[in-house]
């Protein structure tokens, strides 16, 4: 008997059907002899549905209480589950957040999960239960509602596989896995049989959204056994793995596992500061104390004693950053400010980047030979990521694809 955590996503709960198509996959691997976690989303549209609610209020709706109407999304979802697990004759309880309690940090919209109470669930499932959990939220000290960002059903899922010791976490969407990049971009994207744990953090902090990426950096720091499988059928999905000798030494290993893209970017740049030491901490101080989190950044080579400078932010973050500019140039007494929010980012990679050279070289190449300028690069052991004007993302990513020959499956490279 095997203890397994499925956690089910919004699309996969998006109609009454589908949460009856839930429970029957629920109750089978039950009935297969397995003890049942399940953890599920909101139905699909319906957080959105809520954050557009609380905005049609207020520009800046109280967090703590943005909180408290988002997460009513997942308590819906857990008691249709239990009352269609109930329908079929299987005994079935649901918890909130809360109720579990899954304890997080006193922060609203973000929280991070502390530590989560397993006794309640541990003796449920003795009992014959199939649990289910409400993804997304968890509870303050203070007994305040929290949720865990966009995606955190995902961290939920896997945060209850760590409590729990569980001996699987399954990721069940509406791809039946990770693909070497977002198959609704580009249709020849392959499904990865699987992934390293170092690669797919990567590429959920670049931007694929397909695992949260808490949900990542907990399976690893757990050592939770993590699956993306699909809700619709019974492939085998993607294992997450260690980063494990053989990939390392296997010489026929894709250079490139996965492109990611971000289209919540922006740019700004500020012409003509004074070139001299600690300039860079002169603009990114005040931007940082807006709260203003900064990607990529380039200083330019000085000139006749100044220089350029440009940094990327989130684009929400886009006004503010340009006021925080043009705050600085009345300051410094001259200087000019550009911006552009109509840049995405594009990002390759691969551990197989470690071991090879050229692959810069090639990834500018192909995308020069498109005509995509480049106006920001950054790079690390096992990826490579560009920004570019948004409106050749889907050509970069196919481009990319391309040229780094993820359509093709890895035996026959
Ligand atoms: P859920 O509601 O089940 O949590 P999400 O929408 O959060 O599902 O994540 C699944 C989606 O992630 C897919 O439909 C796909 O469009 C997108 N996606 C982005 N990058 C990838 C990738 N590399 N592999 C698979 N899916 C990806
Ligand atoms: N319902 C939440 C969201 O839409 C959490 C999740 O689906 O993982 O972001
Ligand atoms: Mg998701």
């Amino acid at each position: 008997m095997a203890l397994i955590v499925q956690k089910y996503g919004g699309t996969s709960v998006g109609t009454v059907e589908r949460i009856q198509n839930v429970a029957r996959r629920a109750a089978k691997t039950q009935a297969e002899g397995h003890q049942v976690v399940v953890v599920v989303s909101a139905m699909s549209g319906e957080t959105n549905r809520l954050l557009g609610l609380a905005s049609e209020i207020s520009k800046t709706p109280n967090a703590r209480e943005l909180d408290v109407v988002v997460s009513t999304g997942e308590q819906v979802t857990i008691g249709l589950l239990c009352i269609a697990l109930t329908e079929m004759g299987v005994k079935a309880r649901s918890y909130t957040g809360s109720q579990v309690a899954i304890r997080t940090e006193s922060v609203y919209g973000k929280a991070r999960i502390e530590s989560i109470d397993d006794e309640a669930i541990r003796a449920d499932l003795a009992a014959g239960n199939i649990v289910v959990v409400a993804g997304f939220q968890g509870v303050a000290a203070d007994g305040s509602i929290t949720t865990l960002g966009r995606g955190g059903s995902d961290t939920s899922a896997v945060a209850l596989a760590a409590a729990l010791d569980a001996d699987e976490c399954v990721i069940y969407t509406d791809v039946d896995g990770v693909y070497t990049t977002d198959p609704r971009v580009e249709p020849k994207a392959r499904r990865l049989e699987k992934i390293t744990f170092e690669e797919m953090l990567e590429l959920a902090s670049l931007g694929s959204k397909v695992l949260q990426i808490r949900s990542v950096e907990f399976a690893g720091k757990y050592n939770v056994t993590l699956r993306v499988a699909s809700s619709f059928d019974d492939g085998p999905g993607t294992l997450i793995t260690l980063d494990d000798e053989e990939e390392n030494t296997d010489m026929e290993k894709a250079l490139i596992s996965g492109i990611a893209f971000n289209r919540d970017e922006a740019q700004v740049t500020i012409k003509g500061v004074p070139d001299r030491p600690g300039i860079a901490a002169k603009i990114l101080g005040p931007v940082g104390e807006q709260n203003i989190e900064v990607d990529m950044i380039v200083q330019n080579i000085g000139r006749d004693g100044t220089t350029d400078f440009t940094f990327t932010v989130h684009r929400n973050d886009f006004k503010k950053s340009m006021d925080v500019l043009h705050g600085l140039v009345t300051q410094l007494g001259g200087g000019e400010v550009e911006g552009n929010d109509e840049i995405v980012k594009v990002s390759i990679v691969g551990v197989g980047m470690r071991s090879h050279a050229g692959i810069a070289g090639k990834m500018f190449t192909a995308l020069g030979e498109e005509g995509i300028n480049i106006s920001l690069i950054s790079t690390s052991e096992i990826k490579i990521s560009v920004a570019i004007d948004e409106k050749y993302m889907e050509l970069a990513v196919r481009t990319l694809h391309r040229a780094f020959e993820l359509d093709k499956s890895e035996s026959d490279s």
